[in-house]
């Protein structure tokens, strides 16, 4: 198989990589190196124990221009995206990833709609087939992250109907899902396996020591969405990952992604409307 760039390419446990990508079942396809473990946590946890499940992970971007801070400050560039990468590496071996492949696209080639992004995608999810795929959500905040989606949803619509995966889900990195209501929210428990969860986000130092406590704020949303998910149960799950159901949209090609996502927010909308008319009294 051939990437369009030199793609960084990592098997934790050595198999072949062609085996590594077919025995795959839950696929993440993220923007940046930590992304994937700050959203698909449920996916990887469910794969470390399962003999019959494996995770593979795909960054898109080559983490440049990231921050330097600290005890990063007299890095070059380069170097900072090889500590990057290493990051990731790390993670996929804590995680017992099948496979880890950073595709090292520049962000502006994604944002362009470069067409080899969706090559190498393409080319990904046919000699991986999984059932199960975890991409950003496409009301995220952060540009990248949502071009990043787009052209996950151009690769996978390019795949023959019965071979796409059976569940698409968009979770949240830049912007929680909290907003949805609750009958929309696709809810992914993490209960247990907390020091590895712990572990595999505390791997990405070169962004933690810039001053960023993503490993603190990834662990607070989870037990925050837990906690306050539905107000008159006790909590039965201390941690969840919000996600969108974007199946519809690789079951539908004609459907428009940013109507798909308007109906999202128009929900949300009513339901904050209907509360205030209901209660709002002479005001
Ligand atoms: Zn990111």
């Amino acid at each position: 198989m051939k990437f369009s760039h030199d793609a960084d390419v990592f098997v934790p446990d050595g198999s072949a990589l062609d085996n590594a990508l077919q025995r795959t079942t839950h696929l993440c396809i993220a923007a940046h190196q930590d992304d994937i473990e700050i959203f698909a946590w449920h996916g990887i946890k469910q794969c470390m124990t399962a003999k019959d499940k494996w995770f593979t992970g795909v960054v898109v971007t080559d983490g440049a221009g990231s921050p330097r801070t600290h005890e990063y400050k007299d890095y070059t560039n380069e170097e900072m995206m090889e500590v990057r990468h290493e990051e990731q590496r790390t993670a996929a071996s804590i995680g017992k990833y099948s496979a880890m492949i950073q595709l090292l696209h520049p962000s502006s080639n994604v944002k362009s709609g470069d067409k080899c992004v969706v090559d190498d995608l393409e080319e990904i999810l046919n000699l991986t087939q999984p059932s199960t795929v975890y991409l950003h959500n496409p009301a995220d905040k952060h540009d990248t992250h949502v071009a990043v989606l787009l052209r996950c949803i151009e690769a996978l619509r390019r795949i023959p109907l019965s071979q796409r995966p059976q569940l698409v889900l968009g979770c949240e990195v830049w912007r929680s899902l909290d907003w949805v209501i609750d009958d929309q929210k696709y809810v992914l428990p993490l209960e247990g396996a907390e020091k590895v969860a712990s572990s595999i986000l505390g791997v990405f130092d070169s962004q933690i020591s810039g001053g960023k406590r993503y490993d603190l704020a990834t662990a607070g949303r989870r037990i925050a969405n837990a906690t306050f998910f539905q107000s008159h149960d006790t909590d039965d799950q201390t941690a969840i990952t919000f996600a969108l159901n974007l199946t519809p949209l690789i079951e539908d090609d004609n459907m428009s992604i940013t109507d798909f996502t308007e109906n999202f927010i128009n929900s949300f909308c009513n339901d904050v409307k209907d509360r205030l008319d209901r209660f709002k009294g002479d005001l």
